[in-house]
């Protein structure tokens, strides 16, 4: 039975002649459009279908423009470049560490072409694809050998697998922590095929606990950064040193998963407590795990470092293969490392580095600059420089606070949630943070250069409706 509202309905080919339509054809491609006006058009078949009031056919040019927009809308790449400004450094839901300029040179220069990955350039013969990376990362942190898989969960399991497979893996009740996106420690470790055993309580563990657990089963000691969530008060964990001296005397290998991966002490931002990589390494774990893109500043992957007997089980287990990383990471991670063989140029050209170095000064001037120019939109009732204090994120060192200065909107006609909405699906994007009714464009992870893309995506909101209940005001 033929709905009579179908007929008025144009045809694909009548709206493929309309001039919104036509224009799209000229800049993208007929089968992507063909193929949206026909999905939108069973769409609104489907919709008038359910109607019961009586509905209205827009008109033929109204509706090729609401196809054309939603092709359009579609037709977007769905990871787009966004403003941070939510204050949080590493935003684990906006892709964690950017990259250094350096990093993505070498990424774009091997990226088109074939690259001289597996192949030794002197010898000609096949070479460890991580040779270059592995030096470089023997150099930055002081190990024997170093190996890089696709992230740090990934690390986790290849670590465990081939140094406790089949065997018992002894952790403080203080560490068996959960990270976001469900990376559990214990499910992790049951992944890995190790048995987790678990000593000592929440709050304390002793090297005792650890000791007397040990039996012939036993494959490993970790330890792990509880990276998100501090336990204070009556405390205690054994020192990685005590560990590592626990190990020794057992003829056990000592992995140490430190999380974050800071290759530099981080109390220089005021930032207190985070293990470095070199330190580790220093006080003798046979295995340190470490993120790339989390305090390390570059590309997403899993670092292992440590003693050559260990790296070298590990390299050769069957998980390796597929845990490997790609040509890219590779070239990043490099370029990103070869940064810290000069530690001023690292704070120079890590953007995270460079972010969390930028003077509090100099953030304050800026607010104090884009307060007015903000206060001036039509979107905006109010506007004000505003000092505040920001975290570092990614699950790391979530009670240290870092001092920023924000701008805080007050907007017009909408409220703080409605007006955050629009400018994330603005263009471009920006994410900020709502503080007591506030919109709060926290500038400390927002790179100078894009301070004026800052206020044109504001500049670009109408000062809008309400949700619901009035129409559409437009202009302004
Ligand atoms: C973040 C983190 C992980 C997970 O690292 P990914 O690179 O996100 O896989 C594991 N262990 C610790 C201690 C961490 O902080």
């Amino acid at each position: 039975m033929s709905n009579p509202l179908f007929r008025s309905i144009p045809s694909v080919n009548d709206l493929l002649e309309t001039q919104p339509l036509r224009d799209l054809v000229d800049r993208a491609n007929r089968t992507v459009v063909v193929r949206g006006v026909r999905t939108f058009l069973d769409k609104l078949r489907d919709e008038v279908k359910q109607t019961t009031q009586n509905w209205q056919v827009p008109s033929p040019a109204d509706l090729a423009q609401t196809i054309a927009d939603w092709i359009r809308e579609e037709e977007r790449p769905t990871l787009r470049p966004v403003i941070n400004a939510t204050g949080i450094l590493l935003h684990t839901g906006l892709g964690r560490a950017p990259l250094a300029e350096e990093a993505i040179r070498d990424m774009s220069a091997i990226a088109g072409g074939y690259t001289s990955l597996e192949v030794d350039l002197e010898t000609g013969e096949r070479s460890q694809r991580v040779q270059a990376v592995e030096r470089l990362l023997r150099h930055v942190t002081g190990a024997e050998a170093a190996a890089v898989v696709n992230n740090n969960a990934g690390a986790t399991v290849l670590a465990l697998a081939a140094l406790a497979g089949g065997r018992e893996v002894i952790v403080s009740r203080g560490h068996l922590i959960e990270i976001g996106g469900n990376f559990r420690l214990p499910e992790v470790m049951s992944a890995s095929g190790a048995t987790l055993r678990e000593v000592g309580t929440t709050n304390k563990t002793r090297i005792a606990d650890f000791a007397t657990a040990i039996d012939e089963s036993t494959g490993a000691l970790l330890k792990v950064h509880p990276s998100n969530y501090v336990i204070s008060g009556f405390t205690e964990q054994p020192t990685l040193a005590e560990l590592v001296a626990l190990g020794k005397e057992r003829g056990l290998p000592v992995i140490d998963d430190i999380g974050s991966g800071a290759l530099l002490d981080f109390q220089r931002f005021g930032l207190a407590g985070e293990p470095i990589a070199q330190e580790s390494v220093a006080a003798g774990a046979d295995v340190v795990l470490f993120s790339g893109d989390k305090l390390l500043g570059g590309p997403q992957c899993g670092i292992l470092v440590g003693r050559r007997e260990s790296i070298d089980k590990i390299s050769k287990h069957p998980l390796m293969r597929a845990l490997r990383v790609d040509k890219l990471t590779l070239a990043a991670l490099a370029a990103t490392l070869r940064l810290y063989e000069d530690e001023s140029r690292a704070l120079r050209s890590i953007p995270l580095l460079a972010l969390l170095s930028a003077p509090v000064d100099n953030l304050r001037n800026r607010a104090e600059r884009l307060a007015p120019q903000l206060a001036a939109l039509p979107a905006v009732a109010a506007a004000e420089p505003v000092s505040d204090e920001t975290f570092l994120g990614g699950g790391a060192l979530p009670t240290q606070v870092i001092p920023t200065w924000c701008v805080a909107l007050n907007p017009a006609r909408r409220n703080a949630t409605e007006f955050a909405a629009a400018l994330r699906v603005g263009s471009p994007s920006v994410f900020v943070r709502i503080k007591e009714q506030r919109v709060m464009l926290d500038l400390r992870a927002v790179f100078p250069g894009q301070d004026q893309a800052l206020v044109e995506a504001v500049a670009a909101l109408t000062p809008a409706e309400r949700a619901q209940g009035e129409s559409a005001e437009v202009g302004g």
